[in-house]
């Protein structure tokens, strides 16, 4: 399975990327978690992306590809992988496609996890991150459900931000949908409803 989760910032990716990783196993490279981690780290890397992030802004290309390049190269991507939160845009797919075309592998699949702008925009207002797991939750849990951790607002979920993103998606991400049907390889689901409704179907159309 070597899949790319496309999809606005809300609709639900990396909820479905982790249950898909914890039944099939296979590598789940998130490049906001990466950067958050980085960011968490105060590496000379993760401060120079911190400024970005926090405007809601794309970090430079070249910085988040050698991540991603990285990742793919680890042992544990060699069975499979789901790319959450990359590409963002053209040109990270651009070259993409051409990193994994010299590893000689290549994308199964673009599955894009559809929701309305409106959603979006109270899923992210009221969406809570543990600080230990990545647990993603709402601003109902007082905890992490799955490990007790402490919940938070990332900054980027505040709404000064939110707006940005979502423009930034819509000009830049969002032409990846028909970039990648042209390729043939597009699927949607429906991410408009519970959780696992949506893994439902995202297994159904991977025909897993
Ligand atoms: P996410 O958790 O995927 O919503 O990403 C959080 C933030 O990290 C984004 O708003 C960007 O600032 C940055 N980021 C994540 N992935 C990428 C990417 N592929 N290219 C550029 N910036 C990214």
């Amino acid at each position: 399975m070597n899949l790319v989760l496309l999809g606005a910032p809300g609709a639900g990716k990396g909820t479905q990327a982790q249950r898909l990783v914890a039944e099939f196993g296979v590598a789940h490279i998130s490049t906001g978690d990466l950067l958050r981690a980085a960011v968490a780290a105060q590496s000379e890397f993760g401060v120079a992306a911190k400024k970005y992030m926090d405007a809601g802004e794309l970090v430079p290309d070249q910085l988040v590809i050698d991540l991603v390049k990285e990742r793919l190269a680890a042992d544990d991507a060699q069975k499979g992988f789901i790319l959450d939160g990359f590409p963002r845009n053209t040109m990270q797919a651009v070259t993409l496609d051409s990193e994994l075309s010299a590893m000689g592998r290549e994308l199964d699949c673009a599955l894009l996890v559809d929701v309305p702008a409106e959603v979006i925009i109270g899923r992210l207002s009221s969406r809570r991150t543990c600080r230990s797991c990545g647990y993603t939750g709402t601003a109902s849990d007082e905890t992490c459900p799955s490990c007790a951790g402490e919940m938070y607002q990332r900054d980027d979920d505040k709404p000064e931000t939110i707006k940005n993103r979502l423009d930034v998606y819509e000009k830049n991400t969002a032409p990846l949908v028909e970039y990648y049907r042209g390729q043939g390889i597009l699927k949607i689901v429906d991410g408009d409803r519970a959780a696992d409704e949506v893994y439902a179907e995202t297994k159904e159309v991977l025909g897993l």
